[in-house]
């Protein structure tokens, strides 16, 4: 199962000059089987909501919860809330010097599972999961995103998101700096994990390209740290004639 319940939340980023309000009362239910997309200008709050839910020490939830299947996050430490079975695929995926891909997906598995991926069948399952982002083996060896491109990035990303298989996927521009046949391949990679079952994505993005091949059940318009009007699919279509100025005040 896969049902995330948003209520009320209210997240303080520290900033130089002491923490400042970014949420300002976000209400949100992605339940189980579902894909929603957050869509919205620049400086909105997006990134903030995801890794506020992720559980980031640089963003305070200050008010209101969040809870995964009953289970409250707000209060977890971040690899508590990975055995929740969150997962976040991050804007801006960290380059770790010397950690090789494989081991930190085998370290990420185990810590996870509670006991370490089966010797036998765990390293071709990473070399399925990379060569289904289009990634070759010799990524697995590859020191985690370090002089990866952009593209590389995002494709590993999703293929984190195959081995780990949380129940609950928030990604965050994944579509960023994806060329076309990128944007394809990633787009399936997301298509196929929200259609096993128990699970639910919360896609954010900043452009409908990437709608055209992941059809949200929802589509949430997010304006100055809050939901500002939820609709269908045909909500995206509207953004991609009007843009977002009509919801901004
Ligand atoms: P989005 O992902 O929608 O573009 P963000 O969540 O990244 O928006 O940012 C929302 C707002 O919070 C922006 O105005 C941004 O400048 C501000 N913000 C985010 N992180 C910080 C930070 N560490 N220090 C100061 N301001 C921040
Ligand atoms: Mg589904
Ligand atoms: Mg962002």
């Amino acid at each position: 199962m896969a049902t995330l319940v948003i209520k009320d939340l209210h997240v303080d980023v520290d900033t130089e000059n002491g923490p400042k309000e970014i949420l300002k009362g976000v209400d949100l239910t992605v339940n189980d089987g579902e894909v929603h997309a957050i869509m919205g200008p620049n400086g909105s709050g997006k990134s903030t909501l995801a890794y506020a839910v992720a559980g980031h020490p640089k963003y305070h939830i200050t008010q209101g919860t969040v809870t995964l299947d009953g289970t409250e996050l707000q209060d977890l430490p971040v690899d508590e809330r990975a055995k929740a079975g969150l997962f976040l695929g991050m804007q801006y995926p960290v380059e770790v010097p010397g950690v090789s891909m494989a081991n930190f997906l085998r370290t990420a598995k185990t810590a996870l599972d509670g006991h370490a991926p089966k010797v036998r069948t765990w390293p071709k399952q990473v070399n399925t999961a990379l060569a289904e982002m289009d990634l070759d083996s010799e990524f697995s060896s590859r020191s985690v995103n370090e002089g990866f491109s952009g593209g590389e990035k995002k494709r590993g990303e999703i293929a984190q998101l195959e081995l780990l298989d949380p129940s609950f996927a928030i990604l965050d521009e994944i579509d960023s700096g994806l060329d076309i046949d990128a944007l394809k391949v990633v787009a399936g990679g997301i298509d196929a994990f929200s259609k096993k079952p128990g699970k639910a994505v919360l896609l954010i993005t900043h452009y409908t390209r990437i709608l055209r091949y992941v059809h949200p059940d929802r589509v949430h318009v997010f304006v100055d740290g809050r939901v500002s009007v939820t609709g269908g699919s045909e909500l995206a279509d509207n953004l991609e004639e009007r843009g977002y100025e009509q919801y901004v005040k």
